[in-house]
């Protein structure tokens, strides 16, 4: 019965490997989850932005409005807000939860968090293409 009462244990060298395997697999997974948050992020804001350009190409239909009317009124209150409204919920961006700046029904919305700085790569891809 002797056998039932020997110590086992890891040693240093031992831990120390395991250690650096998962710091390995960590350094590899953060930046790979922190591009696929960012790249899901600026679909949603793509997608947000077509939906915003849509509607107001539905509202430019029936209300029979000429190319660069000036719409930027009524975005908030009969695109998004009215009972028989265009879009259910008004839309936002994924990163500040901003609503999306719309000016006549031939320029395309914009997202706010661009307006900042086009050239973060954060918010480079908040726009239509
Ligand atoms: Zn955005």
């Amino acid at each position: 019965m002797k056998w039932f009462r020997k110590k086992e244990a890891f040693t240093l060298v031992e831990i120390m490997i395991v250690v650096a395997i998962v710091g390995l697999l960590v350094a590899i997974a953060v930046p790979n989850f922190v591009r696929a948050r960012r790249n899901a992020r600026d679909r949603i804001c793509q997608n947000n932005l077509r939906l915003v350009k849509h509607a107001l190409e539905q509202y430019q239909i029936d209300e029979s409005l000429d190319d660069g009317t000036d719409i930027s009124g009524v975005y908030g209150t009969i695109i998004t807000s009215a009972t028989d409204a265009y879009i259910e919920d008004e839309p936002v961006c994924p990163i500040a939860d901003v609503a999306y700046t719309v000016t006549d029904v031939e320029v395309d919305p914009t997202c706010t968090n661009r307006d900042g700085d086009a050239a973060d790569p954060d918010f480079a891809n908040h726009q239509l293409q």
